[in-house]
């Protein structure tokens, strides 16, 4: 073991600092552009994910998200279309020509998923679930590694790790909240692991400030945040008609609400990238 920056990670670790790792998804460069993914918390049906697709094409968000597999609380909600959802975001993603991301939650489902997304999502409830991320480092797809509500930096790394060690080289983190005493917010963002993994891992950082907080009216803070704090990119929920959506409704954004975030998020990361140049 070897103590990076108070961190107990292996010799055989791959994180390295200095120079961000990037690849390209559709047209962007992860780890270089600043990369904006939206979409629904669930697929619904073929009009919601169709409309709200459409609106944030328009809006210029980058990469589309949406769940087909849900890891719900209750057994008893919504669990997601499955296979029926996966074939309905490949069908906006070829209609808009825009990437999409979607969750995958056992390993028997990696290649379904594969076949239709272009990132694979491990969501926080399996950030240590080994045997996906062993699978998931054997795909060929990039992976969004969401940290686990209680996990620590250095278990969070570790878990990248078992995708790396596995071949897959692509792989974003994503900070989404932690559970903390504080009830206001669903959870609470850890602003400061972005600069902490960054000083560490070479891997691209991304927030979500939906899971994040919870609540619609501070997401946009939240972003700007995110941004100021050298985050590569955001995932935030957005929703055609957010009183409608059947998971997450609290803190499923309005087109419009998201409209003015996207427009103060791509002025801020070009301001926050001069400013950085500048330094040197
Ligand atoms: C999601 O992004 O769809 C999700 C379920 O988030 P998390 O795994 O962070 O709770
Ligand atoms: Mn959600």
């Amino acid at each position: 073991m070897e103590d990076i920056k108070g961190l107990k990670l292996s010799k055989k670790s791959e994180f390295k600092r200095g120079k961000n790792h990037t690849f390209r998804v559709g047209n962007v460069e992860v780890g270089k552009d600043f990369i904006m993914i939206a979409g629904p918390c669930s697929i619904e049906n073929r009009t919601q994910t169709l409309e709200t697709s459409r609106i944030l094409k328009d809006l210029g968000v980058d990469i589309l998200r949406g769940g087909a597999f849900k890891a719900r609380t209750s057994p008893y909600d919504f669990q997601g279309l499955g296979e029926e959802g996966l074939r309905i975001i490949k069908d906006v993603k070829e209609e808009l020509g825009l990437p999409v991301i979607s969750e995958v939650l056992d390993t028997r489902d990696v290649e379904l998923v594969s076949g239709y997304v272009d990132i694979l999502q491990i969501g926080s409830r399996n950030m240590q679930n080994f045997s996906l991320l062993k699978e998931v480092g054997r795909s060929e797809k990039p992976v969004m590694l969401k940290r686990g509500m209680s996990s620590t930096l250095e278990e969070w790394l570790n878990c990248a790790e078992y995708i790396l060690s596995e071949g897959n080289k692509n792989v974003i983190l994503c900070e989404r909240g932690i559970r903390t005493f504080e009830k206001f917010t669903r959870n609470t963002v850890d602003i400061s692991a972005v600069p902490a993994i960054k000083n560490i891992s070479h891997l691209p950082v991304f927030v979500d400030p939906s899971h994040g907080t919870g609540r619609v009216d501070l997401i946009e803070s939240v972003s700007l945040a995110s941004v100021a704090a050298g985050a590569d990119g955001l995932m935030i929920e957005v929703h055609y008609k957010p009183e409608e959506a059947v998971s997450d409704r609290l803190q499923a954004m309005h087109p419009e609400k998201y409209s003015i975030l996207i427009n103060k998020v791509r002025k801020l990361s070009k301001s926050i990238s001069e400013i950085n140049s500048f330094n040197g």
